[in-house]
């Protein structure tokens, strides 16, 4: 480990490598506004886009780099004139050039041989650094190259004045211990600053990443969430909290932003974040089972990493309540709910818990609250924020979705309708009007769910509310009528957070 260096650059790649996920397409208006996210974030580099391959994604280029962000900014270019024009018309500070060097890429890619791709890299870097621009070099599918062939290059590439250069692990082959012998042999070779580049096809990008840094390499590209060509490149929070948590090196990244860097990337591609992604997903510090949650309570490193905690990476504990649930846990979370259930209504409530879980039920916090109220005859419907009176919409193709609701909200009759993209986003932003400023919530899970087949199917609407403070609260609601049902679990959940509050 000791060509480890102490401090490592980030470089990410979302907007670029990124944006190339299948299915993802951002507007420049996102880009921009990922681009500041990423800046405040404090990654080293971010590469904005590649220029040359419309008009549009130039623009988009150009407004993040004219944007004075702290982070350079950096475009990439294939080997030619016209690539590096585009880039530098775009006031880059870095351009990133590229060629593949491995012999089936070369082949069949660009049918070119060794000799000629090598004049084309020191060609092309020559001219970028004609340009006073830094330049960064990959030698694509260098992973699958020739090692005498691939060190003669980047020999070849510094000799040209190439400022970094790039060890892309295109396809995600590599291994770390295969990986930490490459760059060993590269860094024994050059003397510029190494980068590395690795694709998750194996589930292996941010080992192999750190692998390259236990042997010398400065800096690592990644991106948001994982996206990416394919399953996707190395996970920026991963690989970050692994080198400060674990491997004890700095970077510039402020973790506390991680996760709403990703929710916000999350939001703006629609792909979404599995619940057991590590550090920034939903589950990556809840906790359900008996034993896990018992130790929680008492301390936290019990049944956590302890050197990598929620408050670290802007994330918070959770504590889950389903069938595995200890009396520990849900005593906790009903006093936190300004509930104080007796030793006997305790008993009684995780009994009924218990039997949920064993029919397959999932048990969510609202659940918990409700089966809470029932046993301990707490909450009376007088006592609920809203109650639901009337629901009228109105749809089809010739009119404009719109929906009327009629509650008593804490006492008082209200109504309020709304218009929407569709019935059901209609009937959702009514419930909304009529609470007013009074509940600033936000529709963090919207899912329909059908129980039974054919036109008269029973449909399960699932819905997650957050508040200002970041409480999440989930209610459900079954019914042949999916509109009802979605006002239903939305004012349920309402009522759960209220109920929360007091
Ligand atoms: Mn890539």
């Amino acid at each position: 480990m000791n060509m480890m260096h102490k401090h490592i650059q980030i470089f990410d790649t979302t907007l670029r490598d990124g944006e190339q996920t299948p299915g993802v397409s951002l507007t420049a208006d996102d880009k921009l506004v990922v681009a500041r996210q990423l800046d405040k974030l404090g990654v080293d580099i971010i590469e904005a886009g590649f220029p040359i391959s419309s008009k549009g994604e130039k623009k988009s280029v150009r407004r993040i780099a004219d944007a004075g962000l702290h982070a350079k900014i950096c475009g990439l270019a294939r080997v030619t004139k016209q690539d590096i024009d585009a880039c530098l018309d775009c006031n880059v500070d870095i351009v990133h050039t590229f060629i593949p060097t491995s012999d089936i890429q070369m082949q069949y890619t660009i049918e070119k041989s060794r000799e000629e791709v090598l004049q084309l890299a020191i060609g092309a870097v020559e001219y970028i650094k004609e340009h006073g621009v830094e330049c960064l070099f990959s030698a694509m599918d260098a992973t699958r190259t020739d090692v005498d062939y691939l060190l003669r290059v980047y020999q070849d590439v510094e000799k040209a004045g190439a400022d970094t250069i790039n060890v892309p692990d295109t396809v995600g082959i590599m291994f770390p211990s295969a990986m930490k012998e490459l760059i060993k042999k590269i860094y024994d070779t050059v003397k510029i600053p190494i980068d590395v580049h690795c694709h998750n096809d194996f589930g292996l990008a941010v080992a192999n990443s750190l692998a390259a840094v236990e042997a010398g390499t400065r800096q690592v590209q990644v991106t948001v969430n994982s996206l990416g060509e394919r399953a996707g490149n190395a996970d920026l929070a991963e690989t970050v909290m692994s080198l400060h948590s674990i491997y004890k090196v700095r970077t510039n990244i402020q973790t506390k932003h991680l996760v709403e860097t990703s929710r916000l990337v999350e939001r703006l591609s629609g792909i979404r974040v599995p619940p057991n992604m590590p550090i920034v997903g939903d589950n990556a510090f809840s906790h359900e089972s008996g034993i896990h949650t018992h130790g929680i309570l008492i301390r936290t490193d019990t049944f956590e990493p302890g050197v990598m905690t929620p408050e670290m990476v802007g994330h918070r504990r959770r504590i889950v309540v389903g069938k595995h649930a200890g009396k520990h846990a849900v005593k906790q979370m009903l006093t936190d709910a300004g509930l104080k259930p007796t030793d006997g209504q305790l008993a009684e409530i995780m009994q009924r818990i218990k039997d949920l879980g064993d029919k397959g039920k999932r048990v969510t916090d609202a659940d918990l609250y409700t089966i809470a109220e029932v046993i301990m005859g707490e909450v009376a419907k007088g006592e609920q924020a809203i109650v639901l009176e009337e629901v009228s919409v109105m749809t089809g193709n010739k009119v404009t979705p719109t929906a009327s609701i009629k509650a008593v909200v804490r006492g008082k009759p209200k109504i309020g309708a709304q218009t929407g993209v569709g019935p059901v986003d209609a009937a959702l932003r009514a419930v909304q009007t009529i609470l007013g400023k009074d509940a600033k919530i936000k529709l963090r899970d919207f899912r329909i769910e059908a129980i039974t087949g054919g036109s008269d199917a029973l449909a399960e609407v699932i819905i997650g509310v957050e508040d200002e403070k970041g409480n999440i609260v989930t209610a459900r609601s079954a019914r042949e009528d999916i509109v009802m049902a979605s006002v239903e679990a939305l004012v349920s959940a309402i009522n759960r957070l209220m109920l929360r509050k007091r």
